[in-house]
C-alpha cells in the first residue's frame, strides 16, 4: 500500500530529506512538499544580498526543482492547521491533505513581544521572502532615507552593517539593540568586535527597546522618537502560530517538543526539526547550524519508519561556528569562547554559504 509522506516547510532539515529522496527514492511512498514560497532564501546570505554582494537568485534554492528531483509533489501554499487526530493538514485554500508520516520544518516567526505597530514601513525579517519584497520597495521609494533595526542579535547586526554599505554610507542606520545592548549573552571579546564593526560602518547603536512604530517614527523605551522610513524587526524567534491547536505537545513557549530522534513526543507519525522543534537538550539553540545538522538524522529516521529499520538519535555538537557578515567584505567568526575577524573571515563565510546553496541547486 502506498503511504504518504508530507514535508511541511522547506527549511534546512527538510532540504536534506529532499536531497536524500532525490539520491535514493523510496518505493511505494508518495511525497508532498508544502511551502508558501517557491524560492527558499538562505538566511546566511540575506545580508550579502542587501550589501550587493550577491543577486537574490544566488541566495535562493528553488523548492519546485528540488521537489521534482525528489519525485515529490510541490504545493506552493501555506498550511493553516495541523489536525493530528485525523492526520491531515488544512491549507490556505481550504483544501486538506492527509498524511501517514509528517515532517515539520517550518522555522519560527519573528518575536513581536509588546511592540505596537500599524505601519507598512515595518519589515519583520521573517518570512525572508516577504522581507526581501519590503526592502525592495524601500529601495524604490525611499532610497537613503533613515532606517531603524530593532534587535541587537547577530541577524540585526548583519543587516544594519549591510544597509549602510547598500546606501553607500548615506542612509542613517540606527540599531535599537534593547536595554541589555548587543548580543547580551555573548562574551565581551565578541561584543567588542561587533560593536567596533558597527561603529566603523557608521551604525548608531541605541541600547533601548522599541515600544511602537507610528508612521515614520519609532518610539523608544525612554520616549525618544527616531525617524525611520523602514523599520526592520530582527527581534529573535517566536514559536510559529501554526503549531497552536495542532494537538501536538508544545513547550511553554509554544515550540513542538520532540525526543532525541526528532519524533514528536505526542505522535509517532510526526517528526520535527529546526527552529520549530524543542529538542530535549537545552544546548540546541535556534539557529541554522542545528537545523542543518538535524537534516541527516531526520532523513534517516523518516526512511527507517517507512521502510522498517531503527531510528537514530541526534547528538548535538557542543559548540557551533557562527560567521557574522559585518559589511563590505568583513566578517566576524565565533566558536565557543574564541572569535576572529577580517576579510579572510568574509571569504571563508562566502565559501561556506555558497557551498550550502549550491548543494541544493545542483538538481
Ligand atoms: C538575517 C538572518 C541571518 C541568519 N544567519 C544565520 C547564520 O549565519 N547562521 C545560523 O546558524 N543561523 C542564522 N540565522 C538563523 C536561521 O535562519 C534559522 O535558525 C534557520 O533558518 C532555521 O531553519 P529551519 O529549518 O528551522 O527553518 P527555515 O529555514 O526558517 O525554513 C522554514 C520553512 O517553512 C516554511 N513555512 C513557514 N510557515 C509555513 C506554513 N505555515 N506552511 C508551510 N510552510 C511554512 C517557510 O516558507 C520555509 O520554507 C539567521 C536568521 C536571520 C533572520
Amino acid at each position: 500500500m502506498t503511504r504518504h509522506l508530507v514535508l511541511l516547510g522547506g527549511g534546512h532539515a527538510n532540504l536534506h530529506v529532499l536531497e536524500s529522496l532525490a539520491d535514493s527514492p523510496l518505493p511505494d511512498v508518495r511525497v508532498t512538499l508544502v511551502s508558501p514560497y517557491r524560492l527558499q532564501i538562505y538566511s546566511g546570505m540575506l545580508a550579502g544580498w542587501i550589501a550587493g554582494h550577491y543577486p537574490l537568485a544566488a541566495c535562493a534554492i528553488a523548492l519546485d526543482r528540488l521537489a521534482a528531483a525528489a519525485h515529490a509533489e510541490f504545493l506552493c501554499i501555506r498550511a493553516c492547521e495541523i489536525e493530528t487526530a485525523s492526520r491531515c493538514i488544512r491549507l490556505a485554500d481550504n483544501w486538506t491533505i492527509d498524511y501517514d508520516l509528517l515532517s515539520i520544518d517550518i522555522g519560527s516567526d519573528v518575536s513581536i513581544d509588546r511592540l505596537q505597530y500599524a505601519s507598512d514601513r515595518v519589515a519583520p525579517v521573517r518570512p525572508l521572502q516577504r522581507f526581501a519584497e519590503r526592502y525592495r520597495q524601500y529601495t524604490v521609494n525611499g532610497k537613503n532615507e533613515p532606517i531603524a533595526i530593532v534587535g541587537g542579535g547577530m541577524a540585526g547586526i548583519e543587516i544594519a552593517c549591510a544597509l549602510r554599505v547598500a546606501s553607500g554610507y548615506r542612509a542613517d542606520v540606527t540599531l535599537l539593540a534593547g536595554r541589555d545592548g548587543i548580543v547580551p549573552t555573548q562574551n565581551s571579546t565578541l561584543k567588542t568586535r561587533l560593536k567596533n564593526a558597527l561603529k566603523a560602518r557608521g551604525v548608531m547603536i541605541v541600547d533601548e527597546d522599541a515600544c511602537g512604530v507610528d508612521g515614520m517614527r519609532v518610539e523608544t523605551s525612554s520616549g525618544q522618537h527616531l525617524a525611520a522610513a523602514l523599520v526592520v524587526l530582527a527581534t529573535g524567534p517566536q514559536a510559529p502560530s501554526l503549531l497552536r491547536g495542532s494537538g501536538l505537545p508544545l513547550d511553554e513557549a509554544g515550540y513542538l517538543t520532540v525526543d532525541a530522534s526528532l519524533r514528536s513526543t505526542g505522535s509517532t507519525a510526526v517528526f520535527a526539526a529546526g527552529d520549530c522543534a524543542r529538542f530535549p537538550d537545552d544546548g540546541v539553540v535556534r539557529s541554522g547550524v542545528y537545523a542543518v545538522r538535524q537534516g541527516a538524522i531526520l532523513a534517516h529516521n523518516l526512511r527507517a519508519v517507512l521502510m522498517g529499520g531503527s531510528v537514530q538519535d541526534f547528538h548535538p555538537q557542543r559548540r557551533a561556528l557562527y560567521l557574522i557578515a559585518t559589511g563590505s567584505r568583513h566578517a566576524v567568526a565565533t566558536w565557543g569562547p574564541w572569535s576572529w575577524e577580517g576579510e579572510w573571515v568574509w571569504w571563508w563565510k562566502r565559501h561556506i554559504d555558497r557551498r550550502f546553496v549550491c548543494r541544493f541547486r545542483r538538481y
